[in-house]
């Protein structure tokens, strides 16, 4: 399927009647597909040069050209690869390099760091670079904020027809949206299994399995894929199949993954029998409020609530519902050194929830650069703290 997508992408780069969009990972897509652009997501490319440690030769060529270590070691992952001359799609999909943009799109609803990753390709290749400035870090999303991103979408749309050549019809619109709707009330499904005891999946697992839902949202594609993902984790269940077989302790895993340790993290767990049965970062990609009936308020709203979006008091109050409904024992707190974006645990937040029987340890790393992470630290912290609990 994923092979599929990229080909697909390759072959809109190189047919001068398709037009390619690149778009931040819970940017607008719906609007790009309803477009007719093919729509690639540079994120996900970050998170394959993560998980093949590709990155650990790319991230230093950026850091040559300017971009610090401290910034997002997605961007520096990905802007160093292009810089190389080389991608993880060559090996994996038979590209020989990521598909040249026709237009890049991004929020700031997740960083900061999407408008200067998509400035850098901007510039490179003269590319027209547009943006959505939602309001940051709301406690609730009210009817002004989602007024306003709703008409920063009209007015991106004015701009993407221009570059498409074709006017949004509000009919493709709606569909890409109800199936997007469709495709994340799976995933959220999917996800949901893991409240079973034991869970028939684990975080390692989502964070593969989470590949559609952003890279394929709004096409049926996803619907058939998590449709299909649902009915096998309900027969695991049913089986009593455990994700960690002889699970003694359910963990919640907040912040990003640790792409190129995924093995090493997942087996650490297993070894301690402790199954990270919930995570902040897969549960990122279900949006309840898309509507087909009103496509736009409801994308703006689905993107505007996002959780690395909200204030302290919105996640708290989520990650305690969440630990409830899994029937979690603790959270690890992943603290990524470049991404504090999506790190949790700066402000007192372990604390404020422990305070509320809910015990958190914090491990130091990173999603893409490896020189910020310790296979034996995190190791003796995180057994350590499943002994605890
Ligand atoms: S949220 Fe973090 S990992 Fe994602 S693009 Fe922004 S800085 Fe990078």
């Amino acid at each position: 399927m994923m092979r599929d997508y990229f080909a697909d992408l390759g072959a809109a780069s190189r047919d001068p009647a398709r037009k390619v969009a690149w778009c931040t990972s819970v940017g607008p897509a719906e609007i790009l597909r309803a477009l007719g652009f093919a729509v690639y997501f540079p994120e996900n490319h970050g998170a394959l040069l993560g998980a093949t440690r590709m990155s650990s030769e790319t991230i230093p060529v950026a850091n040559a050209h300017g971009y610090s270590p401290e910034i997002c070691s997605y961007l520096t992952s990905d802007v160093g690869a292009c810089l190389k001359g080389v991608t993880p799609l060559t090996k994996a999909y038979g590209l020989e390099e990521a598909p040249r943009p026709d237009v890049l799109v991004y929020c700031t609803n997740q960083c900061k760091d999407v408008m200067h990753w998509f400035g850098w390709y901007a510039r490179r290749w003269s590319v027209p670079l547009l943006g959505i400035h939602p309001p940051t870090h709301v406690a609730e999303v009210r009817p002004e904020h989602v007024a306003d991103v709703v008409a920063q979408y009209r007015h991106l749309i004015v701009q993407l027809e221009a570059i498409s050549g074709r006017k949004l019809d509000p009919a493709e619109l709606e569909r890409a949206v109800a199936r997007s709707r469709e495709a994340t009330d799976l995933w959220e499904e999917v996800l949901n299994t893991g409240t079973a005891r034991p869970s028939p999946l684990s975080f390692f697992d989502g964070a593969i399995y989470m590949g559609p839902i952003v890279v394929l949202r709004g096409t049926e594609i996803a619907v058939d894929y998590y449709r299909a993902l649902l009915a096998e984790m309900q027969d695991r269940v049913a089986a009593a199949t455990a994700a960690v077989p002889g699970e003694r302790k359910r963990i919640y895993w907040e912040g990003m993954p640790v792409w190129g340790r995924l093995r090493h993290l997942s087996e650490v767990f297993q070894r301690n029998r402790a199954a990270v049965v919930a995570s902040t970062y897969c549960n990122s990609w279900i949006f309840s409020d898309f509507d087909p009936r009103q496509p736009l308020p409801s994308m703006a709203r689905a993107y505007t609530r996002i959780f690395i979006n909200r204030d302290d008091a919105c996640k708290e109050a989520y990650l305690l519902r969440l630990a409830g409904q899994f029937g979690i024992d603790g959270i690890v707190y992943h603290a990524a050194r470049t991404c504090p974006n999506n790190t949790n645990s700066h402000y007192g937040m372990p604390e404020r929830l422990r305070a509320q029987g809910l015990p958190g340890v914090v491990i130091d790393g990173d999603l893409n650069d490896l020189r910020c992470f310790s296979d034996e630290q995190s190791t003796t912290v995180i057994e350590a703290f499943v002994e605890t609990l």
